[in-house]
């Protein structure tokens, strides 16, 4: 159609809704704004709005800007004046990228953890997608060649004749790829199309049967084993199942047996790992077991690499998924079950922006898709076990190490006015010692990284302080500067004090470089490997050293959290915690909780094959009541304990709560923003606490301030969250303050 044709229909079609009285059809839009709204705006003149289905990406102009926008629905009143209103620039999708599902499961996270509508719809969605890409794949489709044989083609067009040819052989139809194989150009498809003589089809689906779905043969399970596969596979829609095993139990053996019945049946199953625990001995296990197609998805993946393995998901073309936190919302074409191993770990909550629990949406997903969701952990969190005992969830045990292997032995050193080598005990290197002579590893655990995690004066008491941050700065040696955790910024190491000049200037406490030193002067006929993020931060640098500990050689692993969780290492013997005291004290009311599940989780790296294991804690406090019950009694009762306390004390999972953040260049203007929240009438059982400065009040240069909303009621906090969150909006600061909101935090930092 010319452009005056084009005009006149659409003056014709004006004029047909006037006097047909149509109802005019807005598209009501969710854009990537802070703005906690839906934008109304014209349907385009190419596209029937009718046509639209909510969950289709648009492209829209924002200001002067271009985004990629998802359409929520339609509707036919707006409250902005139709000739105020702008018209979509551009359809991006012919049907929408998600099934339904999917799209309704990320409106209610936006809605539930209170975030920006638009920001949460598009974080569901790869990020190959967000950026307004094709959501077509290239082998997506098969050229047909259309019955019109009396069709004259130009006998000139030659290249044309070929390529039409080739594609009438192929009566099942023939891929882009293929014909490029055959023809070297693909030049003459576009002219063929018009011609309408060959036209694109979706290609089918390919069934895979997976009748035989085993590449080797599944190992005979131990007793609890059995009784917890065969409880799982006896559901067959929505359950949620605690699988609450030891370290070694055979957790991953249980998962890969229910696989199994799922994929018999043709269904696929997504299982979520931690952020550290996707390493390819875990994608291997899978891989190794079955015949199927397994993708998974991580953050150092290409943006095209994780939209392949999204499709193939979305598609049925893939079996297994193996994903970190946001594959949560990775559609499924046969949903069979949705598996989260170390369902405690922290990173299935993120931590910034859109802050959604994978775990808890998991559960969200499961109930709607009628599946069943297993979470696994040696340590179940808190919130999990109490979920058990009101009967939400099954609760299925594995309490013996799989195979031969014995639980390690544990005990608490107490190292109380006993003189020190960078935090190890004469005790310990002579423990040390002993493991190593008989030809096994030690693993040395100290969560701080960098030399020293403070450089301080020996003549006025002076501490290198971060300017930017209520914080010290962490010494480094390796290279040799100041450097502070919170903010990233880095200074040269004074040669004298600024504040009194004296040179005596020296570096207190200990990090995992000082420790590596000590452990060098001890220990110098055997290797030492540390991992921590400064040592493991080149690509692949966290492999070799990995593939280093697994030659077996007797040795030395040092490290931080990173060493806790996961691996497998066979020739562990001995692991000794320096230092088990920081988290016992701490003003976060899960402090507890991540210690004892850090210092469980780091002990099952012990004599996790046929030799014995021994796990050495050190501490100041060993009569404190939360150690002495984790080392006699186990974490379990450990969580029965914790549990209690947060019982009486009204903290989760016997309430509700959420955090509101904010923070300002100015000090005093954060708080001042959340005061308002004393100004807003609470509902009735909603309460507030604060607002009150950050426990590090100052970071990166800016102030800031919370506030906690509580309730035992989750209805109306999130009713009270959503209409103080819009207030907030609207607050004469909102455009100098930065703030964001925490349903359900993780932690209270
Ligand atoms: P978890 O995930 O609970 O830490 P894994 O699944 O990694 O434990 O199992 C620990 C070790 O025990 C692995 O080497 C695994 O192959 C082995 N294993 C698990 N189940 C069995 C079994 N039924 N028989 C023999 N070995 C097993
Ligand atoms: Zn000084
Ligand atoms: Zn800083």
């Amino acid at each position: 159609m010319n452009y005056i044709a084009r005009r006149k229909k659409h003056r014709i079609d004006k004029h047909l809704i006037d006097i047909l009285r149509l109802p005019m059809i807005f598209l009501r839009v969710a854009i990537p704004s802070p703005l906690r709204k839906l934008f109304d705006y014209l349907p385009p003149a190419s596209h029937p709005p009718a046509e639209i289905l909510p969950g289709t990406r648009l492209l829209v102009p924002f200001g002067n800007r271009k985004l990629v926008a998802i359409l929520v629905e339609t509707v036919s009143q707006s409250a902005v004046n139709k000739d105020k209103l702008k018209a979509v620039i551009k359809v991006l999708d012919d049907s929408p990228p998600q099934p339904k599902f999917i799209f309704d499961l990320a409106l209610w996270a936006a809605q539930y953890y209170q975030h920006p509508i638009g920001d949460a719809l598009l974080q569901s969605l790869p990020i190959h997608l967000r950026k307004g890409h094709s959501c077509e794949r290239l082998h997506e489709f098969l050229f047909h060649a259309l019955d019109k044989p009396e069709q004259p083609l130009n006998s000139r067009a030659i290249k044309q004749q070929e390529a039409y040819l080739l594609i009438k052989q192929h009566q099942n139809g023939i891929s882009m790829d293929a014909l490029k194989a055959e023809l070297g150009s693909i030049a003459a498809l576009k002219p063929l199309m018009e011609k309408g003589l060959i036209e694109k089809r979706h290609r089918p689906h390919k069934v895979k049967s997976s009748l035989e779905p085993l590449r080797e043969p599944a190992k005979t399970l131990n007793p609890e084993q059995q009784v917890a596969v065969e409880q799982i596979n006896l559901h067959r829609g929505y359950r949620t199942f605690l699988l609450d095993g030891i370290t070694g139990s055979g957790k991953t053996e249980v998962y890969l047996q229910v696989i199994e019945q799922v994929l018999k049946q043709g269904k696929q199953a997504l299982v979520l790992v931690p952020e550290i625990g996707l390493t390819p001995q875990t994608v291997f296990r899978f891989k190794a077991r079955f015949n199927v197609n397994v993708v998974y998805m991580h953050s150092n993946m290409s943006d095209k690499q994780r939209f392949q393995a999204w499709l193939q998901a979305r598609d049925g073309d893939a079996q297994i998924i193996i994903g970190t936190r946001s594959a949560i919302f990775t559609p499924m074409a046969n949903p069979g079950v949705i598996i989260i191993d170390e369902e405690h770990d922290q990173s299935f909550k993120q931590q910034d922006g859109y802050r959604y629990s994978a775990r808890d949406l998991a559960i969200v997903r499961a109930h709607g898709e009628d599946i069943p969701v297993i979470l696994g952990s040696a340590t179940p969190s808190l919130e999990s076990l109490h979920n058990v005992t009101l009967k939400r969830y099954a609760y299925l045990a594995l309490n013996r190490r799989a195979g031969n292997a014995q639980p390690p032995s544990v005990e608490l050193l107490d190292i109380k006015a006993c003189p020190l080598n960078a935090g190890l005990s004469e005790q310990l290197i002579s423990v040390i010692q002993q493991h190593l002579t008989a030809g096994n590893q030690a693993l040395i655990f100290l969560n701080r990284r960098g030399f020293a995690p403070s450089l301080s004066c020996h003549n006025c008491g002076w501490i290198a302080p971060c300017k930017r941050c209520d914080a010290k700065l962490t010494l480094h040696q390796k290279p040799p500067h100041l450097h502070c955790h919170h903010c990233g910024s880095q200074k040269p190491i004074p040669r004298h004090c600024p504040d009194c000049a004296s040179h005596e200037l020296s570096a207190k406490g200990t990090g995992t470089e000082r420790a590596e030193e000590a452990l060098g002067q001890l220990f110098p006929e055997f290797p030492i490997w540390r991992i921590d993020r400064d040592s493991t931060s080149r690509k692949n640098a966290m492999q070799e050293i990995i593939d280093e500990i697994n030659k077996q050689q007797p040795g030395i692993l040092l490290g931080t959290q990173m060493l806790a969780k996961g691996h497998h290492f066979a020739k562990v013997s001995l692991v000794a915690i320096l230092e088990a005291d920081s988290g016992l004290f701490s003003t976060d009311f899960r402090g507890m909780e991540r210690t004892a599940q850090l210092i469980t989780q780091v002990s099952g790296r012990a004599g996790r094959e046929e030799i014995l294991g021994q796990v050495i804690i050190q501490t100041h406090h060993p009569e404190h009541p939360l150690l002495q019950c984790l080392v006699q009694q186990g974490y379990r009762d450990f969580a029965t304990e914790e549990i209690q306390n947060r019982a009486s004390a009204g903290l989760p999972p016997f309430s509700h709560i959420a955090i509101i953040r904010a923070e300002a260049s100015n000090p005093g203007r954060a708080e001042a923003f959340l005061q308002l929240a004393q100004q807003t009438p609470t509902i009735e059982q909603v309460s507030s606490f604060g607002p009150f400065p950050a426990p590090m009040e100052k970071k990166a240069g800016v102030y800031r301030s919370h506030l906690i909303l509580q309730s035992g009621k989750r209805p109306l906090l999130q009713q009270f969250l959503s209409q103080f969150c819009l207030q907030l909006e609207h607050h004469p600061l909102a455009n100098k303050v930065r703030w964001s909101i925490d349903v359900d935090p993780y932690d209270m930092f």
